[in-house]
């Protein structure tokens, strides 16, 4: 069986994939079907947060399907209500509202914020929300509004209005866009990984929050990425000092079971009432369990690890032959190189590296897991690979 031409036959082509057949894996390592090894720095765009095959999270997983996998959301489950429990307690959230991805999250967030405006002032009076330009929401055609690339905005209109982008970083900017009395959230990303692994800078962000509390518009923290310990800090955010009104993440969560969350701050918590949103398979039993393995797992001990794992990499590869620059945060780096990306992407993937891209940079979102031994072999097959 030719597995790439049947899936070039039958499933739809909207992803240009890396010609290999992935198989089996365990932690960093993957194995395509002729049985080669690669080193994984992508875990699944940042979703194995403790690499493929992790034996807690496969048993929490498996235990919960032996009992049952899903019921509705017409009745209460125990893996449900701890999941929300373990989200609140650790980021000090008061709800949180169980999608199937990081698009539903941000959907969620955005219906949220357009109530609870609702509900304070007016039907449609402070409906606008504030996103960056170059960041990144999901493929949804409301997230797709919220998305603030040009690039994603065509083949689907009419998109969903109430979307203003502005400049990252840039404060003046953010200041005029919500002069606008229509403005009732602003939503962000600690660090834009899509848009090529650009961090926000602490004096834009601290800026933004306060702006937003001034005029009571939300701050809504998009961790769908940054979330789970990937930058260092169990949310991207805390590094920055502010306390979001909403946070919504998923990747990481999932473990690798399709999860999305939307956190919802004081302000919000009666804003989501009985009927205002609702999910078939949100918060599946299967996957909260899974997700609940993780969360507990994500402690000081693996963050410093992160951290210790981001000193290496930053280490090895500042002032390396080829590489221009190193951007990001914690396990989450975009590297600039003088050759283009995708051919560097296919130069590694047959030395057996597999890495990511983000826009012209290629993007590293390994296992916060991956041992150091393991990273420095593949910081040595891609230091050949990007040497001039
Ligand atoms: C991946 C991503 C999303 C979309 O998540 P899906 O699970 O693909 O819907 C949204 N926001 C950010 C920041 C992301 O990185």
């Amino acid at each position: 069986m030719d597995v790439m031409k049947l899936d070039n036959t039958y499933v739809a082509n909207t992803y240009a994939r890396t010609p290999i057949v992935i198989d089996h894996g365990k932690g960093a390592i993957l194995y395509d079907n002729n049985g080669k090894k690669y080193i994984d720095l992508g875990s699944g765009i940042a979703v194995n947060v403790f690499g493929a095959g992790d034996g807690e999270w496969v048993s929490a997983v498996t235990d919960q399907l032996d009992k049952i996998a899903h019921t509705s959301n017409l009745y209460y489950t125990e893996p449900q209500a701890k999941l929300a429990q373990l989200l609140c307690e650790k980021s000090g959230m008061r709800k949180v509202f169980f999608g199937n991805s990081g698009a539903e999250a941000n959907e969620c967030a955005i219906k949220a914020a357009r109530k609870y405006n609702s509900d304070q002032y007016g039907e449609s009076i402070r409906s606008t929300i504030v996103t960056l330009e170059q960041s990144f929401h999901g493929r949804t055609l409301t997230t797709i509004s919220a998305t603030g690339q040009d690039s994603f905005h065509k083949h689907f209109h009419p998109f969903t209005p109430g979307f203003v982008h502005t400049p990252a970083n840039d404060v003046q900017a953010m200041k005029l866009a919500l002069k606008d009395e229509c403005v009732g959230a602003v939503m962000i990303e600690m660090v834009q990984g899509e848009g090529g692994v650009v961090s926000l800078t602490h004096e834009f962000v601290q800026q933004t929050a306060n702006l937003c509390h001034q005029k009571n518009i939300l701050l809504i923290v998009d961790e769908v990425q940054t979330g789970n310990g990937r930058t260092g800090t169990l949310y991207a955010y805390e590094q920055f000092g502010i306390t979001p009104d909403i946070v919504t993440t998923a990747k990481g969560i999932g473990g690798g079971l399709p999860i999305g969350c939307c956190l919802l701050g004081e302000k919000l918590e009666h804003t989501l009432g009985a009927g205002t949103h609702g999910s078939t398979f949100g918060g599946n039993l299967a996957c909260c369990a899974g997700a609940l393995s993780i969360l507990k797992r994500i402690d000081q001990d693996l963050l410093d690890g992160v951290k210790k794992k981001y000193e290496l990499i930053l280490r090895e590869l500042q002032g390396a032959s080829g590489v221009k620059s190193v951007t990001g945060l914690g396990l989450m780096l975009g590297i600039e190189v003088e050759k283009p990306a995708n051919e560097v992407l296919a130069a590694c993937r047959e030395k057996g590296l597999l890495v990511l891209t983000a826009k012209h940079k290629i993007r590293f979102l390994p296992a916060l897991t991956i041992t150091e031994e393991e990273l420095m072999e593949a910081l040595t097959i891609f230091k050949e690979v990007v040497k001039v």
